[in-house]
């Protein structure tokens, strides 16, 4: 590969207020060439099903403005646990995950980001792990095309998917392996406890998730410094630069070919500044390229 073949799609989650056709028009203004979105109130169980008019306005936009299906990662509600031990629970989660699916589906869209799950305590993680894999392999038969990627999480809680083991036990048990793959996020990651401050750190965290995931698995990455310290399992996103991770992770990233081509997601706290940290990113990028 020549140098000049190196492709950053770069962005934030945008809002997604007045209609999913907004988004890619938000991404845009803030010198995005890649974004996240809700399609759906991330807060509430039930939405009404996308208009016609929205879908099309939403494929539309996005091929005037260049976005294309690898360069945009819905997230799923907050709300569901694909890992529920609570029948109940987990019936309403898988249908709504479904649901979700369908949202993807319908807007032409191939990812869908997801937080993998949590055994609150009434189950073991084994069994957490299992019920998850058997969600996703559900989802997969109820929807042809989309890919199920799993978020790795900060551990707070009871929540599973923060020890890479975990990822790769649930992709074991998922059928379809060509539609599950991962979103690492870098404040999750070294809430988690793998470090990533260093050049060596960096490289010890991606060797360590290459050999128990691997790393064709990756799909996507959110980048987000963290307000807590290593390891604390603690879920609290900070500005780049400013937490407790710094530039220099963000620089590594920017500047690997390992992340070419999959949506580098901002969710950072500071909107107004998300322009300037995809620059930044960028010219830590046009920098490997010069
Ligand atoms: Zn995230
Ligand atoms: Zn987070």
């Amino acid at each position: 590969m020549t140098q000049s073949q190196s492709v950053k799609y770069i962005g934030a989650h945008v809002s997604a207020a007045g209609g999913v056709e907004n988004a890619p028009v938000r991404a845009q203004e803030i010198g995005a060439n890649a974004f996240a979105l809700f399609t759906k109130n991330q807060r509430q169980w039930k939405a009404k099903p996308l208009e016609v008019e929205s879908i099309s306005l939403f494929k539309q936009r996005c091929k005037e403005l260049g976005f294309s299906s690898e360069q945009i990662l819905p997230h799923d509600s907050y709300l569901i646990n694909l890992g529920a031990p609570d029948p109940e629970k987990l019936e309403k989660s898988r249908a709504a995950f479904i649901d979700e699916m369908e949202r993807c589906e319908l807007l032409g869209l191939t990812l869908l980001n997801f937080h993998p799950g949590s055994h609150l305590k009434q189950c073991s993680e084994e069994e957490c792990l299992a019920t998850i894999a058997e969600s996703i392999n559900l989802a997969h038969k109820a929807v042809p095309n989309v890919i199920a990627v799993i978020e790795n999480t900060a551990g707070q809680g009871t929540n599973l998917g923060w020890r890479f083991e975990h990822l790769a036990s649930i992709i074991e048990q998922v059928e379809d392996k060509s539609r599950v793959g991962i979103c690492i996020d870098t404040c999750h990651t070294f809430a988690a406890g793998y470090d990533l401050r260093t050049q060596d750190a960096f490289n010890q965290t991606f060797e360590e998730f290459d050999r128990i995931v691997g790393m064709h698995y990756l799909r996507a990455m959110h980048i987000n410094d963290s307000k807590v310290e290593l390891g604390k399992r603690v879920d609290r996103h900070h500005s780049l630069g400013e937490g407790h991770i710094g530039w220099d992770c963000f620089k590594y990233i920017a500047q690997d070919r390992r992340f070419d081509g999959i949506p580098l997601i901002l969710e950072t706290i500071e909107p107004e500044i998300w322009h300037n940290e995809i620059q930044q990113l960028r010219a830590y990028h046009a920098n490997l390229l010069a």
